[in-house]
């Protein structure tokens, strides 16, 4: 047998059946079935065959780790975070009101309740009337047509799929098959949603027009040709080119297009429902376009997100003219795209709460509405609770809340937020404790603090995230 230090440190790991009758490591993952439980050794074992390969672990560091019960901690770390993955309820103590690594838009009750209610068996397909099978978004394009004054509206999984149902559908292979898109509007959105190759993979050509600060509708006009499919215009939302800059109204890019005959579309991203009666959003978020304004300007197509600051379910709609909505509805990707059930159902509740002029009362436009006058009292309310706990360092402190999910990057609204530090441990480490918990709290960390936002706290979550703290500090 060799005795390179390699080889004497892995004679002393011990074998994966061995492991498994160690009473600790039992104890470390209590409730874990034992081919699951037999994986984790088998990892956490081949992750030390690496270091000892390496050189980074020798035989008296595999005898100190094993002595030191390493193997069960490193075995019950796996199984924490197994335990830990997935969809659960979370605390958002962050002020991002749209957080996309939270789930963006927290939906309203009754959008809520028409969720679950759709989960047995629902009208979806048929007319209750006829027996017919109709559409499943029916009610859905009527609610479109009613709140944005669209001729007719189509809905599909997000507004990346709108976008690439969009193009695909305005494609005619050989024939026409350009869109044409100024250089300052080719966006990436988080996630790598990139314009360019969303355009390459739904098969149309790019044409790129004007330039990265100044695009004007001459630019537009001098890339027309044979080949062009679609004149498309597409909001910066999660960027902002300032300074000396130029870009083409959406009115004149459907003038444009309209005179030769061509198809026009704006990507909003967002998707501001711009209805009259509707408390007004803070002015910071002015420059977000609006869904009416943009359908006024006569573009045929308009494509905006669900889930950002509409506040309903994940979605992507198209609204617009009528033709053009029937060409989507007609292109086979449209069935691969196409939403769900209990999708569908959230979405209609939402929209019917903005039909029936409720639209304040949605969750996404009330946390953005709350000025920093009304968040004091929660933060100071919230602080007091805190402070009970002599190793927390407690004080309440004016801060800024955003709207996220790449909508309005350089919008901050104010508010007031709890700083917390920790007696004996840092703020990553108090940060990471509140995460693991159940509900498990996001929340910032700011110049050594933890900060909280109450901003962003729904109903319950202020007694949740006091239990929190109880918990971890
Ligand atoms: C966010 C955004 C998208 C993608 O929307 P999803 O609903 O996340 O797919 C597309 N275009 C613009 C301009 C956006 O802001």
């Amino acid at each position: 047998m060799s005795s390179t230090p390699a080889a004497l440190a892995f004679r002393l790991l011990p074998s994966v059946d061995e492991a498994l009758l160690a009473p600790d490591i039992n104890a470390a993952a209590q409730g874990v079935r034992r081919e699951l439980l037999a994986e984790f050794v088998r990892d956490v074992l081949e992750g030390w065959r690496r270091e000892i390969k390496s050189g980074a672990l020798d035989a008296a560091g595999v005898e100190a780790r094993l002595a030191g019960g390493e193997l069960a901690r490193a075995v019950g770390e796996r199984a924490g975070l197994e335990r830990r993955a997935g969809v659960v309820r979370a605390i958002n103590a962050t002020g991002v009101v749209m957080h996309t690594g939270l789930g963006r838009a927290p939906l309203h009750p009754q959008a809520a309740a028409a969720m679950a209610a759709a989960t047995g068996y629902c009208v979806l397909e048929v007319d209750r009337d006829s027996g017919e099978r109709n559409e499943r978004d029916a009610r859905l394009s009527t609610l479109l047509r009613r709140l944005t004054g669209a001729e007719a509206g189509i809905v599909v999984n997000n507004c990346a799929a709108a976008v690439y149902l969009l193009l695909n559908a305005c494609l005619q292979r050989g024939v026409r098959d350009e869109v044409i898109v100024s250089r300052g509007e080719l966006v990436e959105i988080g996630g790598s949603f990139r314009v360019p190759d969303v355009m390459e993979r739904a098969g149309v050509v790019l044409r790129e027009v004007g330039t990265t600060n100044r695009t004007r509708i001459g630019d537009y006009a001098a890339a027309l040709g044979e080949r062009t499919a679609l004149l498309m215009k597409i909001h910066t939302s999660n960027y902002r080119v300032q300074g000396f800059t130029e870009e083409v109204s959406p009115q004149e890019l459907a003038e444009l297009a309209r005179s030769r005959g061509l198809l026009s579309a704006f990507d909003l991203g967002s998707g501001l429902l711009d209805l009259e009666g509707l408390a007004p959003l803070p002015d910071a978020l002015d420059d977000e376009p609006r869904v009416r304004a943009a359908i006024a300007s006569g573009v045929d197509v308009v494509t905006f997100s669900g889930d950002k600051l509409l506040g309903a379910p994940q979605a992507g709609f198209v609204v617009g003219k009528r033709a053009a909505i029937a060409l989507l509805r007609k292109n086979p990707v449209y069935r691969a795209l196409r939403l769900d059930k209990v999708a569908l159902a959230g979405l209609e509740a939402t929209l019917e709460l903005y039909a029936q002029g409720r639209g304040d009362e949605v969750p996404a436009r009330a946390l953005l509405r709350s000025s920093a006058d009304e968040i004091r009292p929660r933060a100071e309310a919230l602080a007091r609770q805190l402070a009970a706990h002599a190793n927390l360092e407690v004080e309440v402190a004016p801060g800024q809340s955003q709207p996220g999910s790449g909508s309005a990057p350089t919008v901050f609204l104010p508010t007031f937020v709890v700083r917390v530090r920790h007696r004996s441990s840092s703020a990553a480490a108090l940060a990471l404790a509140l995460r693991r918990h159940t509900p498990p709290v996001f929340a910032r960390i700011q110049d050594g603090a933890v900060l909280l936002d109450p901003r962003t706290l729904l109903p319950g979550d202020e007694t949740a995230l006091a239990a929190a703290f109880a918990a971890v500090v």
